[in-house]
């Protein structure tokens, strides 16, 4: 019986094994016989960038050795404007059998974003001025504006933006501040940087302020260098001083001029609350709106006048008839001219004189030297002329007058504003107020605030006049 179970076996096994091999055969023949093989050209799996042309290689096929390539059929397409992972089939069909092969084409962004800050990449900072982001923008060429995904780190010294887009591609920028402070602090003077006071009189400080860009209002640090001394005549500087925390330093300095009492002026008699309006240089193209404003007001002013063009003598007579003080400044103005000797100052005056004669029938004994009687330009031509023509001056009959008030429309006046303040913040009741303007060509500032300071001093109970030979004389300390 074992002998027979054995035989079984062993016949069993050959049999499987026959069926095997003749099944071999005949799956061989049949896959070589009919179905076709298929390669891809180039590989498998195929990476490019957006925008990247995608080229494909293509397959190739056989049957029985024979190139059935043209047989293939692609299907399938690659956006290269899109990224992800596309699949190019290359398909055969041959009777009953069916041979696909499959391209993977994975198209990818590699480009990095970008930050673009607004503002400098290197600022300078105050340094106890805390950082205040002053903006950004970020853009991705395939996810757009991602300014919202920026990741912003603040440190002491800089600032670092980073942003990644979807695909992983990190940017970074930095912005570096820098902690510096070299800006001085700006001192701005209250009142005029000239202030005339009286001999013995109050000099009373109008007071400036301090702004520095990190330190804020530090009027509180200005120093004064002197009080003002008015028992001394002359000019006294005034000398403020202000530094920020880091050091920096403004200066600015006033003059005060301290004159003689007017009261003891000889041969005049103080007048309180009168305020004399005088303009010099002209006349110009100015000249006739103002004579235009004080007619409006019924205001008289003195005009010292110089050797304008011929075309404007009209204006010379209008002033006279119209009530004001026509008075002689200069013909030429030119201090190396006026001032180059006794003689050529004389001969100067005599000019303007006798041009100002042939318009209004008279030639006028007021008189203003041009720079003041305190003018120190004059030293550049003649030591201590000064001196000499304001005795002479007098001994020849005429009155000359400085002033006590400066509008400042020759000098640091930037606006109609400036000029107006500079005229009422320093008229007093107490004194002869004489009020330095000028009506040489376009000085649009003074005949704009004009108007304005006649109302403040009529409101304010003061009396305007033009300078007639009673009026007192105010006149400047002579330093030449
Ligand atoms: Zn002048």
């Amino acid at each position: 019986m074992k002998k027979v179970k054995k035989k079984v076996n062993k016949k069993g096994i050959w049999i499987i094994f026959i069926a095997f091999v003749v099944i071999s055969l005949i799956v061989f023949l049949v896959s070589t016989l009919f179905i076709p093989k298929v390669s891809l050209i180039g590989p498998k799996e195929v990476v490019i960038k957006l925008d990247e042309e995608y080229i494909d290689k293509g397959a190739k096929a056989t049957l029985r050795g024979k190139n059935i390539t043209k047989e293939i059929k692609i299907s399938g397409k690659v956006n290269n404007q899109k990224i992800g992972i596309y699949e190019i089939d290359y398909q055969i069909k041959k009777g009953l059998f069916t041979v696909i092969k499959t391209r993977k084409v994975e198209v990818i962004d590699d480009v990095k974003p970008e930050i673009v800050l607004k503002g400098d990449t290197k600022i300078n900072l105050c340094p106890s001025k805390e950082y205040e982001e002053i903006g950004y923008t970020a853009l991705d060429n395939y996810d757009g504006d991602i300014t919202d995904k920026v990741v912003v780190k603040q440190e002491e010294n800089s600032v670092t933006y980073t942003v990644t887009d979807k695909s992983g591609n990190t940017f970074t920028i930095k912005r570096e501040i820098e902690r510096v402070d070299n800006e001085k602090p700006v001192l701005t003077l209250k009142g005029n940087s000239t202030i005339y006071v009286e001999q013995d009189g109050v000099y009373n400080e109008p007071g400036y302020t301090a702004l520095d860009n990190c330190d804020g209002d530090i009027s509180n640090n200005v120093t004064v260098s002197s009080k003002v001394d008015t028992s001394k005549i002359g000019n006294q500087v005034i000398t403020y001083k202000v530094k920020d925390i880091k050091g920096n330093e403004a200066s600015v300095t006033r003059n005060v001029y301290v004159n003689h009492k007017q009261a003891t002026i000889p041969n005049t008699v103080y007048k309180n609350s009168m305020i004399y309006l005088t303009f010099d240089d002209g006349p110009s193209n100015v000249t006739s709106q103002i004579l235009d404003i004080l007619k409006e007001k019924g205001v008289k002013a003195t005009f010292f006048v110089i050797g304008a063009s011929d075309s404007l003598d009209y204006l010379i007579k209008r002033e006279k008839d119209e009530g004001h003080t026509v008075a002689l400044h200069s013909y030429t103005h030119r201090y190396e001219v006026v001032y180059q000797s006794v003689d050529s100052y004389f001969d100067d005056l005599n000019k303007i004189s006798n041009k100002v004669e042939k318009i209004i029938g008279e030639s006028p004994k007021i008189i203003r030297f041009p720079g003041g009687g305190s003018n120190l330009v004059s030293t550049n031509y003649s030591k201590g002329i000064m001196t000499i023509l304001t005795n002479e001056v007098l001994a020849r009959g005429y009155h000359y007058f400085d002033w006590n008030i400066d509008c400042n429309d020759a000098g640091g006046a930037k606006d109609r504003n400036e000029v107006y303040n500079n005229v009422v913040n320093n008229l007093s009741h107490n004194k002869t107020n004489v009020v330095l303007m000028h009506d040489f060509a376009n000085n649009y500032k003074t005949l704009e605030a004009l108007s304005d300071i006649i109302d403040y001093g009529l409101a304010n109970g003061y009396t305007f006049a033009n300078i007639d030979m009673s009026t007192p004389l105010v006149r400047h300390r002579v330093f030449n």
